[in-house]
């Protein structure tokens, strides 16, 4: 797993100094942190997280709440209202709370079908000029409403914070949160900083986004940086489930999950959370906690990310996910002789191809299939770097074949790393439904299969029968 860019204000519960209220999830290498962290981050941060005397109207810093809310939850001014009274709530608890606002339900998919519609090619720079600007609208909506409610509150634009990010647009790293402008109107007596979330500001100067989905991962990075009490991810159903309760009417609420848990379900396409953001959550011990923002809350309600540890019973099987957006490529008669998958991957990592699983057959007369799956909005891509290799002499092969009408069906939990059998269990459940296996991947707590997308619901709703997830442990 590729660890997550450092967050430079924040610092790792790896340092006892600091009062990070879980322990860091071993993830990376002590080593890796040490190198990652520089002392003078670290005392910044400390400094930000330290209740302390300041020269403005306010004595003592209250603490922090990071509340992020989704595209549903700010869909319309009524929801907007909505959840400005839930963060009042928390404003009269003696919060000092971090917004984090997403684009109104649908507005990222317009923009982006705009970019699309203007410029196939599109410059990546100008596609997160466009497509950061809807968290912009919501952002001062909310402090206009948070306003008319008395609660003292200010806008920040992603630039304004400034939350640096890398210059990968459309998917750019959290670099640095400096909390300082912000810290300092919460110490002049403002109660609530909304920030647009998915956006930041590259060292180039430009506006970045972080990815579809990338709100969550602006939550728990403020939530680190600034040493907050807790996150919560106010989203439109109440928590975490076993699986999509939008295709299986059995799925059930989990009260908790496990960070390793939670990380495989988001990357194999469970949405509720960015795959980045469980990372960084369990990278810096944020309490993160998923939950509905229509419903009446109490401090129990949804579902708690945390360590394995806190997790009392568990079963071998956790939770089923599923992602439709998915192709299979293969390319026929491919020479078999070392190099030549360096060849291919290179081309298409160059080409920001993002590559999943691969299959190599067993080789006849020198020559090989190659397949490999990717996302469906990335197949044109795939194909014209492969064309181009085989124009440039480098790569020989037949013919590309490309199968777009695939899903991948994945089963996740920590239990099966002392469990076997799970994987023969799921081929037979999947069998006994007819539907064909097309590819197969594992790792230790997690195992994937491609499969006609026709039978995804199918697929999703056989193995949480069979592997009993509407039962607790
Ligand atoms: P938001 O706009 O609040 O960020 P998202 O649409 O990104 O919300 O994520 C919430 C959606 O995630 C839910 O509506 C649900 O359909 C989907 N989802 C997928 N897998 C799961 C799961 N295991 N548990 C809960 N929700 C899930
Ligand atoms: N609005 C962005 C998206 O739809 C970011 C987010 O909501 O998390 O992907
Ligand atoms: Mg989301």
């Amino acid at each position: 797993m590729t660890p997550p860019e450092e967050i430079a204000g924040a610092a790792t519960a790896q340092d006892t100094n600091l009062p990070f209220p879980q322990p860091l999830v071993a993830m990376v290498s002590e080593g890796q942190l040490a190198a990652r962290v520089t002392p003078s981050l670290l005392r910044r941060a400390y400094a930000a997280r330290k209740p302390r005397r300041t020269s403005g109207p306010r004595e003592k810093r209250m603490p922090v709440l990071v509340m992020k809310f989704g595209g549903t939850s700010v869909a319309n001014l009524d929801r907007i209202r909505r959840a400005a009274k839930r963060i009042g709530v928390e404003v009269a608890k003696g919060y000092d709370v971090i917004v984090i606002v997403s684009a109104m339900s649908g507005k990222t998919n317009e923009l982006v079908g705009w970019v699309e519609e203007t410029s196939p090619l599109f410059d990546a720079r100008e596609y997160d000029a466009v497509v950061s600007s809807g968290e912009n609208v919501t952002a001062g909506l909310m402090a206009l409403t948070l306003q008319e409610m008395d609660v003292p509150a200010r806008s920040w634009q992603g630039w304004q914070v400034p939350l640096k990010t890398t210059s990968a647009h459309s998917a750019a790293r959290i670099v640095d949160i400096p909390p300082a402008n912000i810290t300092q109107k919460f110490a002049e007596g403002m109660r609530v900083a909304v920030v647009a979330g998915f956006q930041g500001l590259s060292p180039e100067g430009r506006i970045t986004t972080l990815g579809r989905g990338g709100s969550d991962t602006t939550a728990v990075a403020f939530a680190a940086a600034f040493g907050a009490e807790r996150c919560d991810i106010y989203t439109d159903v109440d928590g975490v489930y076993t699986t999509d309760p939008r295709i299986c009417a059995k799925a059930r609420k989990l009260d908790k999950i496990a960070f390793e848990e939670m990380l495989e379900l988001a990357s194999l396409g469970a949405k509720v959370l960015q795959t980045r953001s469980v990372e960084l959550a369990m990278r810096y011990g944020v309490k993160l906690r998923v939950l509905s923002s229509f419903e009446e809350q109490s401090d129990k309600a949804g579902t708690l990310v945390c360590a394995e540890e806190d997790i009392m019973e568990s079963n071998v099987v956790n939770g089923v996910a599923y992602s439709r957006d998915e192709a299979k490529l293969t390319l026929l008669s491919v020479a078999d002789r070392p190099g030549i998958a360096a060849t291919i991957f290179s081309a298409l990592s160059e080409a920001g191809v993002n590559v999943d699983m691969i299959v190599q057959n067993i080789s006849e007369e020198g020559r090989t299939d190659m397949t490999f799956s990717c996302p469906t909005n990335e197949v044109a891509r795939a194909e014209a770097a492969l064309d181009r290799i085989k124009q440039d002499g480098h790569l020989n092969y037949a013919e590309l074949v490309a199968d777009t009408d695939v899903a991948k069906v994945s089963v996740v939990g920590i239990g099966m790393r002392s469990q076997s059998g799970v994987a023969a269990k799921m081929f037979k459940v999947l069998s006994d439904e007819g539907i064909n296996i097309k590819v197969i991947t594992t790792s230790e707590i997690k195992i994937s299969v491609l499969i006609d997308r026709k039978y995804m619901e199918l697929a999703v709703q056989a193995l949480h029968d069979a592997f009993e997830l509407d039962k607790a442990a």
